[in-house]
């Protein structure tokens, strides 16, 4: 069975690791990596290749810095090529970026079937660009390779009961992830503080709106006068911050470059609290008993805040005070349940790609 993996973004590499570790142990797979080049920077892309023991892309398309239109363009043109030449069973893709679109049109155009990977997630959000590629992913894949059953819900709400597509749940890769990588956490070159908040800021809704990002900021430093506060910087959040004055000189949030996996690791298990927009944090803060505070107005994890894990605040500075001030308060969390299935996920998806191969 010859499958093709779109990847191009930093949780598409995390996510891939695991599943390629899993096609590694079988000698019924062969796997081609293409690697969009969305994300491109040593710290956003090499070192999850190397840490994690990724097979190096055989393909490279370099396509980023680009608006979405353009760059999912260029993208669906390229991996046509590239599955002319490779001619798959299956191109698997992750999650919800251009790269995860790009990969399933040009797959479905040329009649190879569609795996997808974090399928029937939904924010019920149009505007976010996740949402979008998301839904039209769903759509053409063959397979959804569902995280959750809340997931198989949303996709049955939408009338997939009626589709031709396997849906399964198969647990969440990022569990896997997190298991595996626990014990191999490395501190690095990290230089933390005992006592911290761990931080991260990078979805559109948030860096491309200059009031929400002042608001979000102005709560970080309001905070970090009493409290650590260590951020690792997208890029693109680093650009939006410069572009409203933000003074990184003055402020006592502990900014660092973008750190790898296993460093990441580290810091969510030493940290006291995850304060986030990202997707993939949320679930992780979870896995390594933290609770998060989510600086989104809504979440595709609903499950983490029906259950008290988890609270959306948004972009509101005084909700994000209050919030982490009472937060803080409640230490680490206790829990019993496996929201996201016990680690398996990617022995899963092989076994199922071969199964719905045959
Ligand atoms: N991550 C990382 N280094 C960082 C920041 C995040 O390894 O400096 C990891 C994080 O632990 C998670 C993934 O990247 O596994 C989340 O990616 P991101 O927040 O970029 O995307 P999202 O999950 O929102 O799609």
């Amino acid at each position: 069975m010859k499958v093709v993996t779109v990847i191009g973004a930093r949780p598409q590499f995390i996510k891939a690791a695991v599943v390629s570790r899993a096609f590694q142990k079988s000698d019924e797979v062969e796997e081609v990596i293409v690697h969009t080049g969305q994300h491109f920077d040593t710290n956003m892309s090499d070192v999850f290749f190397e840490e994690m023991s990724i097979p190096k892309p055989k393909y490279n398309l370099n396509i980023n810095g680009l608006g979405h239109g353009a760059m999912t363009g260029q993208m669906l043109e390229k991996i046509e090529v590239v599955l002319l030449e490779e001619n798959p069973d299956w191109v698997l893709v992750y999650g919800d970026t251009n790269s995860t679109l790009a990969g399933a049109i040009a797959a479905t155009k040329l009649h190879i079937k569609v795996a997808h990977v974090e399928a029937g997630l939904r924010s019920f959000n149009m505007k976010m660009p996740e949402e979008v590629n998301r839904i039209l992913t769903d759509r053409v894949s063959n397979v959804l390779f569902c995280p959750t059953d809340q997931a198989i819900e949303n996709l049955l709400k939408e009338g997939y009961a009626n589709i031709d597509a396997d849906i399964v749940n198969i647990g969440d890769v990022m569990q896997d992830a997190a298991i595996f990588y626990s014990s191999k956490a490395k501190i690095g070159n990290l230089e933390t503080p005992s006592d911290y908040i761990l931080c991260t800021i990078h979805r559109a809704e948030n860096t491309d709106d200059p009031q929400r990002l002042k608001s979000i900021i102005d709560a970080l430093n309001k905070i970090s006068q009493t409290m650590d506060i260590v951020l690792p910087l997208h890029p693109r959040t680093r650009m939006k911050l410069s572009a409203i004055g933000f003074s990184f000189e003055t402020s006592k949030i502990k900014f660092i470059e973008p750190v790898g996996y296993l460093e990441m690791v580290h810091l969510l298990k030493n940290c006291s609290l995850v304060m986030t927009d990202s997707g993939g944090l949320q679930k992780e803060a979870y896995f390594f008993s933290k609770y998060c505070i989510t600086l989104r107005d809504e979440t595709e994890w609903v499950e983490l805040v029906n259950n008290g894990y988890n609270s959306l605040v948004g972009s509101d500075y005084n909700k994000i005070v209050n919030e982490v001030e009472s937060r803080l308060k409640s230490g680490d969390l206790e829990k019993s349940d496996y929201l996201y299935g016990r680690g398996n996920a990617g022995e899963k998806i092989l076994e199922k790609l071969l199964e719905f191969n045959s």
